[in-house]
């Protein structure tokens, strides 16, 4: 690997380049999708760095849009694709935003290289010149650690975000994250309290639906988590001695998130489902440890903690939901599975499968096979549910509001909610009386009562 690796450019990226470079410029791929590349992972984005002035870039080609003009940004189209394109250059302090306060361009690539966080994203390349690479990033790559460029301290200072995007790559790609770099972030991870939600929030997703999500414990243990999650940290030191558990509340939880497919709510969700466990702890006179009520106060917390960081409405909703779920028991019988779909929704419902799933495995072996056995059968009974296309909500109710209006002289309002309700308890009572005249006929008798 000492030699350079072979790159392909895609068409358009090589079109881009060899344009500016025909004009006398030069111009590079750079960054993550030299480094997805190399690692054989298809990049989602191809950046281009190049010695051209913003002005001059936008000469060259002729449909362009001015995207960070100031930061030397401009996005060149090809087809229905865009590119961006980016002036070689210095930064000056990061703001909250994504972008430093001030820059300043410059004609030396290494300058340009020497701005980016870590040695793996600091890597160009084009085809003239091969792989420009004088951080040691394919070393790093080979020894898969995660290294600043320069110093760590000063690098986390300009930019705290920097901080949990090494979390975040370490968790993505399985590195280590190299010891001056992990020091660095354990004095300076406090400053994180100055950088705004939204940015948070992108790395922490990237984090905890990485192939390594149990990796939130470095982030516990540099101190970053007590800054922009300290719930977490109270889970990681409280302990569970109760047969159904064989660690700590934090611990758990890190085995449960991997557990599951790196699915955004599944996620979040096992990340949150134990979170009101500290506050609800109660030790018996045997000692055992219990956690009553703790669903419902994990729910409330999630729906603090998701606000706080930005996220959007239908994540928090489906993760509060998920949460608050997580120790719904449903018994082994159509009936059963039919209330708990009505109850906690049908879209929600089956998504409990894999949380209860991420939650058994990283529980003691206590009981284990049980506990198994059954959510298999709750699942199979579910699957005929489904396949037999039974009603579980107004959605696929025989009658409508309408009908009743039309036809059992109701009229809108409170009343004619509550009789639907009635009549859709029924129906997952017995799924045989979904026919619209049946329940019409059910409708008038109740309507007499
Ligand atoms: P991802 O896979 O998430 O896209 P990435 O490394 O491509 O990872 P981007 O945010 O797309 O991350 O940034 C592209 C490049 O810009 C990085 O590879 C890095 O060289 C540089 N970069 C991004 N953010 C920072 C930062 N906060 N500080 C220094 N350099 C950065
Ligand atoms: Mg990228």
């Amino acid at each position: 690997m000492q030699n350079t690796p072979i790159i392909q450019l895609p068409e358009k990226v090589k079109y881009i380049i060899d344009t500016i470079m025909e004009a006398g410029y030069e111009a590079y791929a750079v960054g993550g999708c030299i480094r997805d590349s190399i690692l054989g992972r298809e990049p989602d984005d191809w950046d281009i760095t190049t010695s051209a002035s913003p002005h001059q870039v936008k000469e060259l080609f002729p449909r362009t849009l001015d995207t960070g003009l100031k930061h030397g940004t401009v996005t060149v189209m090809m087809d229905k694709e865009g590119f961006e394109v980016t002036t070689y250059r210095i930064d000056g302090e990061y703001e909250d935003g994504r972008h430093p306060k001030e820059v300043t361009f410059t004609s030396n690539l290494i300058e340009d290289l020497k701005r980016r966080d870590f040695t793996i994203n600091a890597m160009a390349y084009n085809e003239k010149n091969g792989l420009i690479d004088v951080f040691e990033g394919m070393e790093d790559i080979q020894r898969k650690v995660i290294r600043c460029v320069g110093s760590p301290m000063e690098r986390f200072t300009e930019d705290a975000l920097r901080m949990m995007r090494a979390v975040r790559f370490s968790a993505q790609l399985g590195y280590e994250i190299e010891d001056k770099t992990a020091e660095a972030i354990k004095a300076l991870a406090p400053n994180l309290s100055k950088i705004s939600a939204e940015r948070i929030q992108v790395e922490l997703v990237k984090l905890v639906t990485s192939p390594n999500p149990d990796f939130l414990k470095i982030a516990y243990e540099t101190g970053i988590t007590a800054v922009i999650l300290p719930e977490f940290d109270v889970c990681m030191e409280t302990m569970q001695n109760n047969p159904h558990h064989c660690y700590s509340v934090g611990e758990h939880t890190l085995k449960a998130m991997k557990a599951v497919s790196p699915d955004k709510h599944l996620r979040f969700a096992l990340l949150f489902h134990d979170i009101g466990k500290p506050a609800k702890k109660t030790t018996d006179e045997k000692g055992i440890d219990h956690f009553y009520g703790h669903p419902v106060l994990s729910e409330e917390m999630t729906g603090q903690i998701l606000h706080r960081l930005k996220f959007d409405n239908d994540t928090i909703y489906t993760v509060k939901k998920l949460v608050l779920y997580h120790d719904y028991e449903t018994e082994q019988t159509p009936k059963s599975v039919r209330r708990a779909m009505m109850k906690i929704g049908e879209d929600i419902f089956p998504l409990l499968f894999e949380v209860k799933y991420g939650d058994i495995a990283a529980q003691s072996e206590y009981k284990r096979e049980k506990k198994l056995e059954k959510l298999q059968a709750v699942k199979e009974i579910y699957e005929t549910v489904i396949k037999q296309q039974q009603c579980v909500s107004l959605k696929t109710l025989a009658v409508t509001g309408r009908d009743l209006m039309e036809q059992a002289d109701m009229v809108p309002g409170k009343e004619l909610g509550e009789m639907l309700k009635e009549l859709l308890e029924l129906v997952v009572e017995e799924p045989s009386l979904n026919e619209k005249e049946v329940l019409l006929s059910k409708a008038r008798e109740l309507l007499e009562k």
